[in-house]
């Protein structure tokens, strides 16, 4: 009969986590934990912003934020009042939330 402690050992074994010397699962959580934030830095470049953030100002902060929402992910859709290509977080049905959807960029 396979104990709690030796069903999350295997679990993690199967994920390529070091289990270390854990004796007790709370032990083990303790140890786990900072392996799979480490694992989601990695995934998601230690950015700032998490899966469902609403998008930040600025190029380079908008470029970490987009590669965070394409690595989780998330699907954009498109705009149907203005044709931009949006994640979920930034519609509002099928149209922009942004008070600017639909009007012409001056840039
Ligand atoms: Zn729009």
């Amino acid at each position: 009969m396979e104990t709690e402690l030796e069903k999350v050992v295997s679990w993690a074994l199967e994920l390529g986590l070091a289990t270390g010397h854990a004796d007790t699962l709370d032990d083990l959580l303790g140890e786990l934990k900072p392996q799979i934030k480490q694992m989601q830095d990695e995934l998601y470049g230690a950015s700032e912003y998490k899966p469902g953030d609403l998008p930040p100002e600025g190029y380079q902060a908008w470029h970490d934020w987009a590669v965070v929402q394409r690595k989780a992910g998330i699907e954009q859709a498109k705009c149907v009042k203005c044709g931009k290509w949006r994640t979920p977080q930034e519609l509002n049905g099928s149209v922009c939330k942004d008070q600017m959807c639909g009007e012409k960029s001056t840039g």
